[in-house]
């Protein structure tokens, strides 16, 4: 096994500060309905510096007003309240574009005046955001150089803290590439999150998913020299609400047999993006001690071509006791998570039971890349969920288990096929996972791309977080 992973957690200290400075550069958070007064009260050099760089206090605009001596006086920054992570993100990129990084070394921004707690985290959040990179394999390392900005005074560091490593352990799991993250290395990542919070961890390796009745992770796995295997980590008070957490880890898929052509093959370390959100929520749950009693079940597993490999038309008995007739290997993922949404439901009842799998290429069809598809068996949640995502600048949005499609996955053979036929992979994909969890717990299936495509501001080319505030939102709504 490889020992040097990269760093797991991205370190705040080198965005955010907690030294006050009277030197810091002070960042004047203007919304557009008050640039018309600013502009009004503004020296004449001052008005001539907006309306050279044309800055019109609109959400996401910089302004870098200088006095006679070509010193900083202040920064404008257009925003909007409630303030947007990603729009301030922005405005840390720009500030980032502006200076040079010897001046960056030594200089600190703060925001000028209050703002409510919920504001100063966004600010804290967004600016640590857009400090993130992944470059432990760059000699050159761009994370350098990045503007500090002093701590907003309202902001609930413990809260910011916890959320950015979350959200930045998301990213660097799924950007270490598959040879060095293979299934042992994912599992050893589990471990060490869980020590971090004190957490149990278990994990079921190799031939022992057989004797422990995990046939289709071991089944999938099994072609693979590394070898698959499930995690499980516990945490939190048994007088607490139940809430279990799966995720998909393929470390890297090449979709067996049933090969991917290059194109698709490209991206497949991401595979494990759903364990990487799970790791990344469950890190944030434990971090800011949230009451509930989390339960972590990872499959992992690499999908590979080799003498032991499972073959198009083989049948799986599951340990649901379902069988499932495999007609295409590149559909694992529900294979392995099915195993462990079984086991999800089994033993004391969880309150709630979330999955976070990259699943169909389906899901991209219908909504693009940056729109996980959400599914759940209770309408109501579905909504919850939709409303939190939307309103957290976090998207999810909603798709049927269309029960009548389920007939599209009959096997002439075995009790089901994991492929369906006709047009609808995601909804497949999710009845699919349906068969395999109890039908009386709360479900949420959430199919993601995981990957940023474009590079955004805090959001760079890369592995991504998506769905994970949302969901950490809801279980604070529920059960906090
Ligand atoms: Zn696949």
């Amino acid at each position: 096994m490889k020992t040097s992973l990269p760093p797991l957690f991205h370190s705040l200290t080198s965005c955010l500060t907690d030294k006050e400075n009277a030197t810091a550069i002070k960042l004047r958070l203007v919304k557009s309905s008050e640039f018309e007064n600013i502009s009004d009260k503004a020296s004449a050099s001052f008005s001539r510096q907006m309306d050279q760089s044309g800055f019109a206090g609109k959400d996401r605009q910089v302004c870098i007003l200088r006095n006679d001596q070509a010193e900083i006086a202040e920064i404008l920054c257009g925003v909007t309240f409630p303030l947007s992570i990603y729009a301030f993100a922005l405005i840390a990129e720009k500030l980032k574009s502006e200076f040079s990084s010897d001046f960056l070394k030594t200089a600190t921004f703060a925001i000028e005046g209050s703002m409510s707690p919920e504001d100063c985290n966004a600010a804290a959040i967004g600016w640590a955001l857009a400090s993130y990179r992944f470059d432990a394999y760059k000699k050159d390392k761009k994370s350098n150089g990045h503007p500090v900005l002093v701590w907003p005074v309202a902001a609930d560091k413990k809260r910011v803290t916890a959320l950015v490593e979350g959200m930045c352990l998301i990213k660097t799991l799924i950007n270490i590439p598959a040879n060095d993250l293979g299934t042992d290395e994912l599992a050893e990542s589990a471990a060490q999150i869980a020590k971090q919070s004190r957490a149990t961890f278990l994990k079921i390796v190799d031939k022992d998913l057989l004797t422990q009745n995990f046939p289709m992770i071991y089944e999938v796995g099994k072609g693979s020299a590394r070898r698959p295997q499930i995690v499980e980590i516990n945490w939190g008070s048994d007088d607490h609400p139940r809430v279990t957490l799966v995720g998909k880890g393929v470390v890297f898929d090449t979709g067996g047999l049933d090969i991917k052509p290059p194109p698709f093959m490209l991206l497949m370390k991401k595979d494990m993006g759903g364990a990487a959100h799970v790791l990344g929520l469950a890190h944030t749950i434990m971090s800011l001690g949230l009451p509930v009693r989390l339960r972590v079940l990872i499959a992992i597993a690499e999908n590979s071509i080799g003498d032991d490999c499972f073959r198009p038309g083989d049948v799986i008995k599951s340990r649901k006791g379902l069988t499932v007739e495999v007609s295409d290997t590149d559909a694992e993922g529900r294979l392995v998570v099915g195993d462990a949404l079984t086991f999800a439901s089994e033993g004391p009842k969880p309150q709630l039971i979330v999955d976070y799998t990259t699943l169909t290429g389906s899901a991209r069809a219908a909504l693009g890349y940056d729109i996980p598809a959400l599914f759940s068996n209770n309408d109501k949640l579905l909504d919850e969920v939709k409303s939190i995502a939307m309103a957290n600048e976090d998207p999810l949005w909603p798709m049927p288990l269309w029960q009548p499609y389920l007939k599209e996955m009959n096997s002439t053979i075995a009790d089901i096929n994991n492929i369906g036929s006709g047009k609808a992979g995601a909804i497949h994909g999710a009845l699919f996972l349906q068969q395999f969890v109890d039908a009386s717990i709360d479900w949420i299936h959430i199919d993601c791309y995981a990957w940023e495509q474009s590079g955004k501001a805090g959001r760079p080319q890369g592995g991504a977080d998506t769905g994970m505030r949302a969901i950490l939102k809801l279980i604070e709504n529920r059960f906090a």
